[in-house]
């Protein structure tokens, strides 16, 4: 069985330590790799790499950069389908999921192949009498990305390539449990003439975090995953003084009101609630349905509901594949036997589901909850699973109320034909990312990517603007080319403008 080792300085390095953990075929049940887990002496050296690496990266001029920003993209392109085949092979999604999340990776470095323009800086001519001022962005250093299982390529995308664009060095921790496409990523960079030392990867799990959180010599760290991580990592690399933004997880809601298209709504809910087995954080998990849509509703979403397809992501027939781990299967069955005890009905029931030819893969079916409330566990928590439940309220009033009383604020969309509703939801909705009759509004690579609530932690969403924003610091010139008789306008008061 191969082994996906660290990229560190420009070549795959095996490390200092033994350790090594398992990557699963989540469709089959059982180990197809094994992944190096890192030590801190691991960390240290792709560190002092990329430290090495920053000086000469920072001072390539914008030209050298996107030359090979441009080379990068045309080769993820080419390599489109075998990114796709290795996330579907470890994550489980089918491969046309995995090839839009490519894809969707891919528009970020479209995105940063205009560095130039996104780093001009601003100047103001005359700010005082014979004084201009300009502003202009830096790149910070060594900056590190750890992240999550869910989307291999496309969330190391929104951090690796804006963060290399503007000139830093980079250190990436994928999540042990999908590494194959970050280890063909390194190698692309390295064809398309990244300098060694420019982008690394450490493997690992816990060590390796705490090891680039308390580094001395990074001085930012991107991190996407669950809730309770992203507050730590945001604790402990700010004990530190590393800049930080740090995505958390999700409840996204989903308001139907009764004037929405109903048989579009459903098609839509089914799409965004079980795609990619509910595993994306921007998945709506919570539908509320207002008002007398309710029961037409959940007819709706039953019928499509009982018609997806299940099995291996990488077989062309399949809609929906497994979930991830045995663990996450285990917990998913758990929430669903709550929330039946709790006093949820189950419309649609995906526990105990079979899949011929994969009878040890780690498949639930697709689940519809109805009647749930808010006290139940399978609406407090992020499930993370192919479970979506509906909560019936009796106004848009009372929807928004639930919306914004939930802790998470990711995502979010309301079904309508009005135009006010729309307006009064975007604008009353305490959520950072919004779709109206859209239901995974996930912003474009030229926007920025980011919740609120639990769901972010740090001042700046990722990729867009902010991302180029979270990357760079700004320095400010005041400029003034004295004639020698002006020297005598000198005093002693805080200078102010003439
Ligand atoms: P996770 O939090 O378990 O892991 C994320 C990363 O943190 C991994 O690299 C992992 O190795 C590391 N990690 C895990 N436990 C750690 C610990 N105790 N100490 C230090 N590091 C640790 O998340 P996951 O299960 O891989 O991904 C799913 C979660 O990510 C969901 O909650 C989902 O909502 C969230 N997510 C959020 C976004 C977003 O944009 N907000 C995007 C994708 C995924």
């Amino acid at each position: 069985m191969r082994t996906i080792e660290h990229w560190i300085g420009g070549s795959a390095s095996t490390g200092s330590g033994d350790r090594t953990g398992d990557v699963f075929d989540p469709a089959e049940g059982r180990p197809q790799a094994h992944v190096r887990l890192g030590t801190t002496a691991d960390v240290d050296a792709a560190v002092t790499e990329a430290r090495a690496a920053f000086g000469g990266w920072s001072e390539t001029s914008l030209s050298a950069r996107v030359q090979v920003l441009f080379r990068f993209r045309e080769l993820v392109v080419q390599h489109t389908d075998e990114l796709a085949r290795l996330v579907s092979l470890e994550h489980g999604k089918t491969l046309d999921d995995a090839k839009g999340e490519v894809v969707r990776g891919r528009e970020v470095v479209d995105f940063v192949c205009g560095i130039p323009q996104l780093l001009k800086g601003e100047f103001s001519d005359q700010v005082s009498g014979g004084i201009d001022s300009h502003s202009f962005r830096q790149p910070l250093g060594v900056c590190a990305g750890i992240t999550p299982f869910n989307f291999p390529v496309m969330v190391p995308m929104w951090m690796h390539p804006v963060a290399i664009a503007c000139g830093n060095t980079f250190v990436l921790k994928p999540s042990e449990r999908v590494p194959g496409a970050s280890e063909l990523v390194a190698r692309l960079y390295a064809e398309a003439g990244l300098p060694d030392g420019v982008f690394n990867i450490v493997n690992g799990d816990k060590e390796v975090v705490d090891g680039l959180l308390d580094h001395h010599d990074i001085d930012a760290v991107s991190f996407v995953g669950s809730t309770p991580i992203a507050r730590y990592v945001h604790e402990r690399a700010s004990r530190t003084g590393k800049r930080v933004q740090a995505l958390g997880g999700a409840k996204n809601h989903a308001v139907v009101m009764p004037d929405a298209d109903v048989d579009f709504a459903a098609d839509h809910l089914v799409a965004a609630g079980y795609g990619s087995a509910g595993q994306r954080c921007m998945a709506i998990s919570a539908v509320v349905a207002v008002g007398p849509v309710a029961d037409a509703l959940v007819d709706k979403v039953r019928e499509r509901t009982t018609g997806i397809t299940v099995g291996p992501g990488c077989a062309s027939t399949s809609e929906m594949g497994p979930v991830v781990s045995a663990a996450s299967r285990d917990r998913v069955l758990g929430y669903i036997d709550e929330g039946e005890k709790d006093g949820a009905t189950v419309v649609v029931d995906g526990r105990g589901i079979e899949v011929d030819g994969s009878e040890e893969g780690f498949f639930v079916g697709p689940t519809l909850l109805d009647h749930v409330s808010t006290d139940m566990s399978v609406y407090t928590d992020e499930i993370f699973g192919p479970v979506l439940v509906v909560l019936r309220v009796a106004s848009l009033d009372e929807a928004l109320a639930l919306v914004n009383a939930n802790p998470y604020g990711n995502g979010t969309a309301v079904f309508t034909s009005s135009g006010e509703v729309a307006r009064s939801f975007q604008r009353r909705v305490q959520v950072g990312m919004i779709g109206i009759n859209v239901p995974i509004p996930v912003p474009m690579a030229y926007h920025s990517f980011g919740g609120w609530g639990d769901s972010l932690f740090g001042d700046h969403h990722v990729h867009g603007p902010e991302g180029v924003r979270f990357y760079t610091r700004a320095k400010v010139v005041t400029t003034r080319w004295p004639h020698v008789s002006e020297e005598s306008l000198a005093h002693l008061n805080f200078p102010t403008a003439h």
